[in-house]
């Protein structure tokens, strides 16, 4: 049977979702990130001198049309903006790889290096912002200016299941939920392991986020991290 002209081949989503990472890469728009992104790669930290860092803004790491979809936040200063590749070469990245493989979403726990042959199964890691920004806080205009290629990730991505690293990708989903007309009304509390049906097609799940300041401090653990991506497996069907 034909498909409806709406729904996307695989491969033409594939050159789209190709053509996006090119344009988030490439993209100009917030000066003082891209400054910052610049400034990490030229000084580097001591462990990672002999290393030529990324510096620039960083692509989703995935494929579209999965049934899985993560927002992170934005890209670490040494981890993300060194690798190139979301998650990867920080404490954040070791506990999300690590939870995404015993879920069975990421093919090996590795997290140190983007070439390392990590492969997503059934999901996609994109974020709110995709430049690391000062004291991991993109403003409010900077979260404004990524939103184009939120929704785009999102649209080609089209997951059944969202899982939102901490609360301002929380926030973010639900101002992306209201935009397209799937909810109404106040955002819900944000909440670890939180679960709400965002549409008739999708359902968000909360989750802190696993940066260091969550996993020192014992705020987030290894079991209540897998427990959201053992959930998200068992929503995937
Ligand atoms: S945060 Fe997003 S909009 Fe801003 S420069 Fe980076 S890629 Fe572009």
């Amino acid at each position: 049977m034909k498909k409806p002209a709406t729904v996307p081949s695989a491969r033409s989503s594939d050159k789209a979702w190709e053509r996006l990472n090119r344009e988030i890469v490439a993209c100009q728009n917030c000066p003082r990130l891209l400054a910052h992104c610049r400034q990490i790669a030229s000084e580097k930290r001591a462990a990672y001198l002999d290393e030529c860092y990324w510096g620039q803004p960083v692509p989703n790491f995935g494929q579209p049309h999965v049934p899985l979809l993560i927002v992170g936040l934005a890209p670490g200063a040494h981890g993300a903006n060194r690798t190139g590749r979301m998650f990867t070469g920080d404490r954040s990245g070791l506990w999300l790889y690590r939870a995404l493989h015993h879920a069975g979403f990421a093919s090996q726990p590795s997290y140190e290096r983007a070439d390392d042959g990590q492969r997503l199964i059934d999901c996609a890691i994109t974020a709110v912002c995709h430049c690391a920004p000062p004291g991991n806080r993109p403003t409010g205009e900077e979260i404004d200016n990524c939103v184009e290629f939120f929704a785009r990730s999102w649209e080609l991505a089209d997951p059944r299941i969202v899982v939102a690293l901490g609360k301002i990708a929380w926030d973010q989903t639900f101002r992306f939920a209201k935009s397209r007309g799937w909810w109404s009304g106040k955002t819900p509390r944000f909440a670890h392991a939180a679960e709400v049906a965002l549409s008739e097609q999708t359902v968000l799940l909360g989750s802190y986020h696993p940066s260091q300041q969550n996993t020192f401090t014992g705020k987030l653990t290894e079991k209540m991290l897998d427990s959201v991506f053992r959930r998200a497996r068992a929503l995937c069907g």
